[in-house]
């Protein structure tokens, strides 16, 4: 009996799980502990960097391609401010639910000021105001495209693929075989994805055994209402609003969602990475959702930089524990100015593992709280990393079905 890749991931995942738990009861110190963690490290680790070896070039190619093609049938406009105006609104959604919970369940009143005091003396952390967040992220978009290449800088990789495919289109006949090239070259890193996928069952337990075995049972405990009501509204965004905006724009179900991109999904959680899980996430919206090409290759690259729901939220619900904990009450609008703040945060964080720690700092600062504050919350990130990103991901997968949708109709 042949069993399907998304079943062997899926049971990739709950063997890691289990072995995580298995070395836990063990003790990680122990010897056995330590080769077996040290060997799940190395094989999580390749896995993540076959990922990432792959990005690069599927994100380029996609992107270039998919916007010629659109462009071709004068679609580009409709797609991007569809894609736009549903990142924005999933995203707001998302902060509203992060402040809401929090503030109902107000994590962080009380809680002992020595484990903060402690914390924020070991980092320094780097002040950016949301001007200068601003300069450095638009400075950030328009970089030589050897440059971004070379480092892997998705966005303005995103930023010059755009240009090229709607030069190639402009230029017609003339370009076609750049166009025909590109269109090859993207053909041949998916099959190359096809064969980085088959180690993902073994990749994926490997990073979820470390996951599991390496989370701090007691500092989880001792910030365990935030924690909660974090991976809650998080789980409450991703499982059921998220669907529910899928159901009510194009009718597909959540079980058929969910079936279709438990892979990108389970990898997300295991990497904490939206762009290590990119070339995994446009494999199942292609082939198990069913969007079309040169949509899928749009807006997932693009969602995958920009479009953080799970990032948005936790930015947002963050800055009110630590608000909390310091023992300031935000006002109104200084909730309002948390959700702006947050949203860009989310948009400017690249998709890789804690980076919504680095761009929380201008959350923080925007309403006066001290930056050095994510010092707390670093030692937990791990664990609400692993969540947010799946969010992040299924947004990005809900958000190519939607405008799909919109896209079709006008055809
Ligand atoms: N790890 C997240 C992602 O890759 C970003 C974050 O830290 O929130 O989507």
């Amino acid at each position: 009996m042949r069993v399907s890749l998304n079943t062997q991931i899926l049971l990739g995942a709950v063997t890691g799980i289990g072995l995580g738990l298995l070395l836990t009861s063990l003790g990680v110190d122990s010897i056995a502990s330590q080769r077996t963690l040290y060997v799940a490290g190395l094989l999580g680790n390749v896995f993540v960097d076959l990922l990432k070896m792959i990005l690069v070039p599927l994100v380029f190619t996609s992107i270039a391609v998919g916007v010629a093609n659109l462009r071709a049938h004068q679609q580009i406009h409709r797609v991007w401010t569809i894609t736009l105006a549903f990142f924005v609104l999933s995203m707001a959604i998302a902060i509203v639910i992060g402040l809401s919970a929090t503030n109902l369940f107000a994590p962080g009143k009380g809680l002992s000021l020595a484990l903060f005091q402690s914390g924020t003396t070991q980092v320094a952390a780097q002040h950016m105001t949301l001007a200068e967040f601003a300069l450095s992220f638009f400075h950030s978009l328009f970089v030589n495209p050897f440059a971004a290449l070379a480092q892997g800088n998705v966005l303005a990789i995103v930023i010059f693929a755009l240009f090229l495919g709607i030069a190639l289109v402009i230029g017609g006949e003339r370009y076609r075989n750049i166009l025909v090239l590109l269109q090859e070259g993207l053909e041949l890193t998916l099959r190359i994805v096809g064969w980085i996928m088959r180690l993902a069952p073994i990749g994926i337990m490997a990073l979820l055994t470390k996951l599991v075995a390496t989370q701090d049972a007691t500092l989880l405990a001792s910030m365990g209402k935030f924690v909660a009501v974090v991976i809650g509204s998080t789980l409450l965004h991703g499982a059921v609003v998220l669907p529910l905006l899928l159901w009510l724009v194009t009718r597909v179900s959540p079980l058929h969602f969910w079936r279709g991109a438990r892979e990108a999904l389970v990898t997300a959680f295991a990497t904490s990475s939206s762009s290590a899980t990119l070339p995994v996430t446009l494999r199942c919206v292609q082939q198990h959702l069913h969007v079309r090409p040169e949509i899928a290759g749009f807006v997932i690259p693009l969602g995958a930089t920009v479009n953080m729901d799970g990032t948005a939220l936790y930015e947002a619900a963050a800055a009110l524990f630590i608000a909390n904990h310091a023992g300031i009450d935000l006002n109104f609008i200084q909730q309002l100015i948390v959700c702006f703040t947050a949203m860009i945060a989310a948009i400017g964080a690249p998709g890789i593992p804690s980076a919504g720690m680095v761009t929380m700092v201008m959350v923080l600062q925007s309403v006066g709280l001290p930056a050095e504050a994510i010092a707390i919350l670093l030692p937990i990130d791990r664990l609400l990393d692993a969540f947010r990103t799946a969010v992040n991901v299924e947004g990005d997968m809900v958000g190519s079905l939607v405008v799909q949708k919109f896209v079709g109709r006008s055809d």
